[in-house]
């Protein structure tokens, strides 16, 4: 497939680890290089308190493009103290973080004993509720237990997004059912990517694309440090399993996006 014509590339980067200390060299450069490929907005992901932190300062320098999440990442759920952590999210959300998150559940892994993911998640989804912020959602190997928090956070009215999916077409299905988005990232870009049938499942209204960078570069830089420039790429693999335009694709989910989060990108 040919590259993108990145100047005429339009999207949002919905899920992008900017305070990864990966990006803390050069972090104004990344963002730069982000406006000059189409990006018109960044969600900066906070996975942790102190993520979340610097995703908030890298939003106040950056405003109208980089927005900022808080949340924490079900891989560290075992050092979640609700007591501690909920009041610095909640600050943290005062202080204009758009989204909970990134948290939710990865029984692929289990870093974190799975209890205590349960209680994080179910934490930041109530936190959600009193906040009226969507959540930002890892799930791996945890389709029941997901099932059971989406179905609660539907009945408190908040909605999210599954980042980075690359689950079963049944759980999209019941998160597209309780009003929530799909988001993917450069991983339908690889050779092993088989599914397209899970990249039409998504209506136009409710797909997102994102990065996850640093991690998951997109074909052609795989294994290289993923940056929010290379989103256009993902876009473009999306469109042509679609059968799309890659920039009405691309607007569409910028638009998405915006909606999800209650963005208000600002031309620089
Ligand atoms: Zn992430």
């Amino acid at each position: 497939m040919a590259p993108p014509d990145e100047r005429s590339a339009v999207f949002i980067d919905s899920h992008a680890h900017l305070a990864d200390p990966a990006f803390a060299g050069d972090r104004g450069e990344v963002v730069a290089r982000a406006r000059a490929a189409g990006a018109l907005a960044i969600v900066c992901i906070g996975e942790s308190i102190d993520a979340a932190t610097i995703a908030a300062a890298c939003a106040t320098e950056n405003p109208g493009f980089v927005f900022a999440s808080a949340g924490v990442h079900p891989h560290d759920a075992a050092q979640f103290d609700a007591s501690r952590d909920i009041p610095k999210l909640r600050a943290l959300l005062a202080g204009g973080a758009v989204a909970v998150g990134e948290c939710g559940l990865d029984y692929h892994y289990d870093n974190s004993p799975r209890q205590a993911q349960r209680i994080a998640f179910s934490s930041q989804v109530a936190l959600a509720a009193e906040t009226s912020r969507p959540v930002i959602v890892h799930t791996r190997d945890a389709e029941d237990d997901t099932r059971a928090v989406i179905a609660d956070a539907r009945a408190s009215g908040v909605t999210g997004v599954l980042h980075c999916y690359t689950g079963t077409h049944a759980l999209a299905e019941f998160a597209l059912d309780a009003g929530w988005y799909v988001s993917f990232s450069g991983i339908v870009t690889f050779k092993k990517w088989t599914d397209d049938a899970l990249l039409r499942l998504v209506p136009d209204d409710r797909l997102l694309v994102e990065s996850d960078s640093p991690y998951l570069a997109p074909v052609p830089f795989r294994g290289k440090r993923n940056e929010p420039a290379w989103v256009a790429h993902t876009v473009a693999r999306l469109a042509a399993a679609r059968g799309v335009d890659p920039t009405e694709l691309g607007r569409a989910t910028a638009d998405n996006a915006e909606r999800l989060f209650g963005l208000a990108p600002r031309a620089a």
